[in-house]
């Protein structure tokens, strides 16, 4: 045996979760110890919601270069090379890691790097390849994140890829089939077809994103991307692969018919499981669900006191910004203070084309819960800016109750939506009404403004539509 080494708060993971947990912590004054196996960062700046965005937008580059006609802009020649869009890729992520390092080290947490294990409700064993710790905490959290789920007749080699193949591969392929149409199938078709992939999408429900966003938001993204040459066939029931030398044929089932498809890759992404097994949590007594999630009460505890749990592990969407959020309850309930989850205002966002983002309630939500609403929506087809930047396709639904004219929710299809759906989340947590937004003077010409104007819609006096 070796002699365990004491800690205050040890967490598990330095995802998004973990590591903003383990700063929070030591903000708060605990000796932190943070463990992690893989790269710092996790999912999310690795693999994930950085790199994926890296490469959208250099697909965003190549497209408006060969597509600005209507400009007046004519580009010959245009050329990727995607060894150095991959290397610009990993530059990215390599200044994104190491500031998560020096932002840990900033603030005194100690880097383990190693598999932790639970032995006991106080002690985690950390192994890498050749040593073994014991280390001792008064509380853990659990930030372990989730992983590819990989469906037994599509088994993961190089050709029948997930998410994380298909940002590194080493060419653009001719032909990409997705299994899955969600979000994660969708952003990274959006990229390749954007590089000119001929990409198909086969998805098991009767749209994209399996009903998750509203019909009129999904459907613009899915007239996109046929407009970007993708295929999408809804109602799909994949049924296999055959890998050749250099592709693959995948055998799918739509409307009653056998049908095959050769592609280079296959992309399976059907979801992600959570990290939660294999780690010790059930000689402890950590209760989760039969799929692995954990359940947690409103300060991120599981059923045993001194252990959290946080981020892709536990019940929601599995977000970047929920982990963070939920890591920061986490580090503050164990220092003592009365944080508590309040989930209505995590806004969850698409970097489709265009991107599509939501916050707090959509009408059906609302009308669900029995709560009166006035909806108002604005198009940014009537936006000045939107115009100019020759990006009209969308609007803005704005979610308000009927009484008051509180905002509880709003929903984007359009450009910058990952960025405008800030605002409405402000407007929520700070318990604003249409009228505060309409009253708020927003700079012209701005995409911005259409928020203003989609208050003003709901208080039955827009300036700019009929
Ligand atoms: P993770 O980021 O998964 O981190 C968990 C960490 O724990 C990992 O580093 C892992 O190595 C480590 N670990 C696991 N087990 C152990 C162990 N036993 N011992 C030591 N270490 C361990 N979300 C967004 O909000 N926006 C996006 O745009 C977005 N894009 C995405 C794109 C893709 C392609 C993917 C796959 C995901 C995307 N996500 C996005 C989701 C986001 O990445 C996750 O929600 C987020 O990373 C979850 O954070 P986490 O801290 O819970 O776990």
């Amino acid at each position: 045996g070796d002699f365990p080494i004491e800690t205050d708060t040890l967490v598990l993971g330095a995802g998004p979760g973990g590591y903003v947990a383990a700063i929070r912590a030591a903000q708060l004054g605990q000796k932190v110890t943070i463990v992690e196996k893989g790269n710092l960062g996790g999912v999310c700046l690795n693999v994930g919601c950085i790199p994926s965005k890296a490469l959208i937008s250099a697909g965003h580059r190549y497209e408006t270069a060969l597509h600005s006609e209507s400009l007046g802009i004519k580009a010959e020649n245009v050329t990727v090379d995607f060894t150095k869009v991959q290397e610009w890729k990993s530059s990215v992520v390599n200044k994104l890691t190491s500031g998560v390092e020096g932002l840990l080290k900033g603030n005194k947490v100690e880097i383990v790097r190693g598999e932790g294990y639970f032995v006991d409700a106080n002690t985690i064993r950390v192994m890498d390849d050749n040593s073994a710790q014991t280390y001792k905490f008064k509380n853990a959290i659990i930030a372990t994140g989730s992983r590819p789920i990989e469906i037994p007749t599509f088994k993961y080699t190089n050709r029948v890829i997930n998410s994380t193949g298909a940002l590194s591969l080493p060419e653009i392929p001719k032909k990409l089939v997705i299994i899955g149409g969600g979000v994660i199938g969708v952003e990274l078709g959006t990229a390749y077809a954007n590089f000119g992939t001929e990409v198909t999408i086969l998805e098991g429900s009767e749209e994209l994103f399996a009903g998750a966003f509203e019909k009129q938001m999904t459907s613009i993204v899915q007239r996109n991307l046929k407009k970007k040459g993708a295929e999408i066939v809804t109602k799909a029931l994949a049924k296999g692969v055959v890998e050749k030398e250099d592709g693959v044929v995948v055998t799918y089932e739509a409307k009653g018919e056998e049908v095959t498809i050769e592609a280079d890759y296959v992309l399976v992404t059907v979801g992600r499981r959570p990290n939660t097994d294999e780690m010790g949590l059930e000689q402890v007594g950590v209760q989760m669900t039969d799929r692995g999630v954990i359940n947690i009460d409103n300060q991120c505890r599981t059923n045993i006191p001194n252990i959290y749990a946080i981020g892709d592990i536990v019940p929601g969407p599995q977000l970047a910004h929920k982990a963070s959020y939920e890591g920061k309850i986490a580090a503050e309930a164990i220092s003592g203070h009365n944080a508590q989850i309040d989930y209505l205002g995590i806004p969850a966002v698409v970097f489709s084309d265009p991107e599509l983002a939501t916050v707090g309630y959509t009408e059906k939500q609302a009308k669900d819960e029995g709560i009166a609403v006035v909806v108002a929506k604005f198009p940014f087809a009537a936006n000045g800016r939107a115009l100019a930047l020759d990006s009209t396709d969308g609007f803005v639904k704005l979610v308000t109750r009927k009484e008051d004219g509180l905002v509880i929710g709003a929903q984007i299809a359009g450009p910058s939506a990952s960025d405008m759906i800030a605002e409405l989340g402000l407007a929520i947590e700070a318990g604003m009404t249409a009228e505060d937004l309409a009253l708020t003077i927003h700079a012209h010409p701005t995409l911005g403004e259409i928020t203003m104007e989609a208050a003003e819609v709901a208080l039955g006096s827009p300036i700019h539509i009929i």
